[in-house]
């Protein structure tokens, strides 16, 4: 596989978190409790970082959410979570920081949207509060622009010098340098005012794919802050989850990206930690990090008639999900494990071979066996209507055995 050549973004510690440079690609995710409702904060947070968010993005829009936080931040370490937990704030941020010490302590880094935090005013007094804050409480501050809440001044003044130049360009490559603009001023402000460089992320999220390219493409071209990446309002199921790797993909592969978040929108009721598996599949899928043994199934045809091809694949999936919080404890390694479950004879045992374990199970016509492959040879061939349990039976033995810490007595 061609490696993929990183951007050399600068470095930045964000609790015991390292970002940028040649650190791992960071996947983090955000809250939708109400973060004044510790409880339900705390055991969201919980299980985001249970599912592998390595940062978690919390809400502090008043007065309760940040005397909230730093209850927050101590319950999770009591329960064992040092996971980073980031402040998002906007217009009123400069206020809290300032009234609530023990908040702007408690927080690993501080989400700043430069395009909210001024509003109304000539000068840039509230960002600059809230930069003397991050300073003072040595914190790494993140500058999210976002198109949804861009500052109007700053595009207003390009439209019009646009308007007037000889060559106007199209209203959205203006408003797309303005995102980049808007990015880069702030973060020098940031510098102005006492914050090191390695204390900076930049993002710049947008709802449309080729946007977001464009944009990206240029914020890393033109600086090398540590970029945090991410399609904004992605969307719901399939769309968001589609539209977030069509946006993602091209970007990591060119080396431009520290960390990411998958935003989708959730089903009512539905399960939050799904971004974060997202995320992580976006990166295992481009061969950027392993997080989780993957399982290579066949979408079936009309060979498999039967749905006990879809409920093993399924079975099998749910099973290494259930397994892989104690698996990672045990088994160092053990997420770039390959499976293979395959729905017939023609490219079942071809593809089985090329995992690590591979079942290839009988095609509607075939004989009722399933052969199981070991790393390319043929191990055994089951047979009857045990064969989901006995298939585990076997990847728990590989697991232990390729994965085990095994003691050497001399
Ligand atoms: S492996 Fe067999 S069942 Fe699966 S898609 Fe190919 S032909 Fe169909």
């Amino acid at each position: 596989m061609p490696q993929i050549v990183r951007r050399q973004a600068v470095s930045v510690m964000i609790g015991n978190v390292r970002v940028g440079s040649d650190a791992p690609v960071v996947v983090q995710s955000m809250t939708n409790t109400d973060t004044a409702d510790t409880e339900s904060t705390v055991q969201q947070v919980a299980a985001l970082a249970r599912a592998g968010s390595e940062m978690v993005r919390i809400t502090v829009n008043n007065d309760d959410a940040a005397k909230a936080v730093p209850y927050i931040v101590d319950e999770l370490a009591k329960k064992g979570w040092t996971t980073p937990i980031i402040g998002d704030f906007h217009y009123n941020g400069h206020l809290l920081l300032r009234k609530y010490p023990e908040c702007a302590r408690a927080l690993a880094k501080y989400r700043i949207n430069p395009g909210n935090v001024s509003i109304g005013r000539k000068d840039d007094d509230n960002f600059r509060t809230m930069i003397e804050c991050a300073v003072d409480n040595q914190k790494p501050v993140r500058i999210g622009v976002n198109w949804g809440s861009l500052d109007q001044a700053l595009l207003t003044r390009m439209m019009d010098e646009n308007s007037k130049s000889h060559q106007p360009r199209e209203a959205r490559d203006v408003m797309m340098e303005a995102m980049v603009v808007s990015a880069l001023d702030n973060a020098a402000a940031a510098e102005r005012y006492g914050l090191r460089r390695d204390q900076i992320l930049l993002s710049a999220k947008v709802s449309n794919v080729r946007d977001l390219l464009d944009v990206y493409t240029e914020l890393a071209r033109r600086s090398d802050y540590a970029l945090h990446l991410g399609l904004t309002e992605a969307g719901m199921g399939m769309k968001g989850i589609v539209a977030s790797t069509a946006g993602l993909a091209p970007l990591l592969l060119a080396g431009i990206g520290d960390t990411i978040r998958v935003s989708l929108t959730p089903t009512p009721g539905g399960d939050r930690s799904e971004e974060v598996r997202c995320g992580q599949q976006v990166l295992q899928s481009l061969g950027i990090r392993s997080f989780m043994p993957q399982v290579t199934s066949c979408p079936g045809c009309g060979r498999t008639t039967s749905t006990y091809f879809q409920e093993l694949a399924e079975r099998i999936q749910n099973y290494l999900v259930e397994q892989m919080p104690e698996w990672k404890q045990q088994y160092a390694g053990v997420e770039e494990l390959k499976l293979a479950v395959m729905g017939c004879i023609v490219n079942g045992p071809g593809e089985s071979k090329h995992a690590n374990i591979g079942i290839s199970l009988p095609g509607t016509f075939e004989e009722p066996k399933a052969p199981v492959y070991i790393d390319g040879k043929l191990f055994t061939t089951l047979k009857g209507d045990r064969i989901v349990e006995e298939f585990q039976v076997i990847l728990d033995e590989y697991v232990e055995k390729r994965y085990g810490r095994h003691l050497v007595v001399v």
